[in-house]
């Protein structure tokens, strides 16, 4: 069961005003307590910067290593669609979006190794890209996505997750600085595998799936696809629903706080669609 990019929503808690954390009695007994020594404090304080201000320990060749590892392990277990007009559609959007993000987030989109592949599987309505560029795309979504500008929404949101790293920095923080440290600087192969294969089973938050929606807009509306799609295309989805929603959907934010957001984002980034669509006269 593949998990990774469906994008698992962990539902956001705001702690009433009254549960707020308020210090207590110091529980240090100063008859005993002894100010720590300075290298003590040093190494203290070293591990709370990393702990406070490092929202991805991972470089862009983390990202592309752990990235490649999980997709090989993943293509593994599943069948190819056969080369057609199908995977055809499916590279060209691809090509034109990861196009549009060289020219928008050149410094990220330059660095990774960008590649789809068409995974033959009508029960899956789903796609994704792994941190460092490698995406599939299952034949289930195709008849949601409905043609090449439905699939551009899902692809540039998808697209968008890596470019903003989101898949290395949600590990950032389920592993924590020090583990991470520990593995980064002398890990073996094994437990860099191990890190990628975790990569399959990560929860973005709301957050990240928002932040994604808006980057994929511009990257469409900048390959020339119109951005007024994504509106259809979420309403699509949102009809399959029902009882049993797809995971793509069940796990990123609700539907209308979605499509909100987009109809809100449209006047900025229509103007960019009608300056780069392919039929302009
Ligand atoms: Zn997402």
């Amino acid at each position: 069961m593949v998990n990774h990019m469906e994008c698992k929503q962990r539902p956001i808690q705001t702690a009433p005003r009254s549960e707020v954390y308020t210090p207590g009695p110091s529980p240090i007994d100063p008859t005993t307590w002894r100010a720590p020594t300075k290298s003590t404090r040093a190494a203290l304080l070293t591990l709370a910067l990393a702990l406070t201000s490092c929202q991805n320990m991972f470089t862009l060749a983390d990202d592309k290593t752990l990235g490649a590892e999980a997709y090989v392990s993943l293509l593994s277990e599943e069948t190819l669609a056969p080369p057609g007009p199908t995977t055809a559609m499916v590279e060209e959007v691809t090509l034109r979006l990861v196009t549009a993000a060289k020219s928008v987030d050149p410094q990220v989109a330059n660095a990774f190794d960008w590649e789809v592949k068409v995974i033959q599987n009508d029960e899956v309505v789903n796609a994704f890209c792994l941190p460092g560029g490698k995406m599939a795309v299952y034949t289930g979504i195709l008849p949601v996505a409905g043609g090449d500008t439905g699939l551009a929404v899902v692809m540039g949101h998808e697209i968008a997750h890596a470019i903003e790293r989101h898949g290395t920095e949600a590990m950032t923080r389920q592993y924590g600085a020090a583990l991470l440290i520990q593995i980064l600087l002398e890990g073996t192969a094994q437990e860099w595998a191990e890190l990628g294969s975790s990569l399959l089973q990560l929860s973005y938050g709301r957050d990240a799936e928002l932040e994604a929606d808006r980057r994929g807009l511009r990257y469409m509306a900048r390959a020339g696809y119109d951005p007024r799609a994504a509106v259809e295309f979420w309403t699509r989805m949102a009809e399959l629903g029902g009882e049993a929603p797809p995971e793509i959907l069940s796990t990123h934010p609700s539907n209308a706080h979605r499509i909100n957001q987009i109809k809100s984002l449209l006047p900025e980034f229509i103007p960019i669609y009608e300056a780069n669509r392919v039929d302009t006269p």
